[in-house]
Parts: structure tokens; sequence; C-alpha cells
């Protein structure tokens, strides 16, 4: 646990959040500002700064990557299409220091140039 770090929080329980998924790995809670229909943060109960950090231990790495594949499936998107985004930096408006994995999904999402 960081102090003063809202996921860190959110995961012991001192902040509300909706749980959509859960194991001994990670949490995962809808994002409080939806971009799409299904938009769900999947987070390490470890604290890593950011998902360079998190790739610095490829086991958790792969715990987030397969939970979020679960949030897509119990949410209904594996089949239809979702995205995983790992935002990093200024340009990306990145506001939260604990790495996490956003799943978006349940609508059609803009394409990349197209
Ligand atoms: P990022 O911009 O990649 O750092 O993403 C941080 C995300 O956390 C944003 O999409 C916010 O909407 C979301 N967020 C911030 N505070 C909360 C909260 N209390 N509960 C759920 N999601 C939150
Ligand atoms: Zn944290």
């Amino acid at each position: 646990m960081s102090a003063d770090c809202l996921f860190c929080k959110i995961i012991a329980g001192e902040v509300p959040s909706t749980e959509v998924y859960s194991d001994d790995a990670v949490y995962a809670f809808r994002d409080i500002n939806p971009q799409a229909r299904v938009h769900v943060l999947v987070v390490p109960r470890e604290h890593h700064e950011d998902a360079e950090a998190l790739a610095g231990d490829p086991g958790l790495l792969s715990s987030v990557l397969k939970a979020g594949a679960e949030v897509a499936r119990v949410e209904g998107v594996r089949e239809s299409g979702f995205r995983f985004v790992f935002n990093t930096g200024d340009d990306a408006c990145r506001t939260v220091f604990h790495a996490h994995l956003h799943v978006l999904g349940g609508e059609q999402l803009a394409g990349f140039g197209r």
C-alpha cells in the first residue's frame, strides 16, 4: 500500500468502488467517468507506478491481462470486441499513478486513423 494512492485506497476498501472482478492478484471496478458503455479498470493489488514497472513482474502483468479478458467475458464483450489501454504520461492524460488496465467496449470504439 502506498500512502495517498487512490487505487491503493480503493483496493483497501477505504474509497468506495463497484466491483466487477476480484482475485488474489488484481481488483477490477467500474471507471467513475466511463468513456464507453463498458469501462472497467483492472488494478494489480500490489502498488506499481506504471505499466513499465508492472512489466518488471511478468507473472503479475499476466494476471492483469488474464483478468482483463475475464472482465470482457463477464461484461459480455468478449465476442463483440474490446480494447485494453495503459495510459502513460501527460499526452495520454494519465492521472492515477498506480498501474491500471482500462477495459473498454460495449459499443463501436473510434478506430486509429479510420
Ligand atoms: P488514467 O487517466 O489512465 O490515469 O485513468 C485513471 C482513471 O481512473 C480515469 O479513467 C478516471 O475516470 C478513473 N477514476 C478516478 N477516480 C476514480 C474512482 N474513485 N473510482 C473509479 N474510477 C476512478
Ligand atoms: Zn497504489
